[in-house]
């Protein structure tokens, strides 16, 4: 079996041949992406199939959802280990407008305010990439 596949059914996903090619451009996705970018990607799928399977995926915590404040949703493929709180950083370049997932720093070391349950934290962290930074 093919490792898209793989990662699919263990997921639960039963592994379509658009959900494959989606998940395919989402693992070799160096960046978060928004639907319109898969859309460009994976031409000529239509958007409402590949909006639809994003929701698949993320019901079954194959990717996260990432608000940056901007004018649209990304999304990035999930590496939290089995027992991780679902969730990492992200960096949003102010200057070249790239949005990295940060997997180094781990957001559940912050603390919980007392007698609320978190579900989730959105932490997103702008300023300069190491690129732009660099140009001074
Ligand atoms: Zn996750
Ligand atoms: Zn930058
Ligand atoms: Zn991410």
């Amino acid at each position: 079996m093919d490792e898209v596949e793989k990662i699919l059914e263990e997921a639960g996903v039963k592994p379509t041949a658009n959900r494959i090619l989606l998940m395919r451009e989402i693992i070799g996705a160096a960046h978060p992406f928004t639907l319109a970018d898969m859309e460009q990607r994976l031409q000529p799928m239509d958007k409402s199939t590949i909006f639809r399977t994003l929701g698949t995926f993320l019901e079954h915590r194959l990717i996260h959802e990432v608000d940056t404040g901007g004018p649209a949703m990304m999304y990035c493929r999930c590496v939290c280990e089995q027992g991780h709180e679902h969730q990492h950083i992200h960096f949003t370049c102010t200057r070249c407008g790239q949005t990295f997932c940060i997997r180094n720093i781990d957001p559940s070391c912050l603390p919980r305010p007392d007698g609320f349950q978190v579900e989730q934290v959105n932490c997103v962290m702008k300023g300069l990439c190491p690129k732009c930074a660099g140009r001074g």
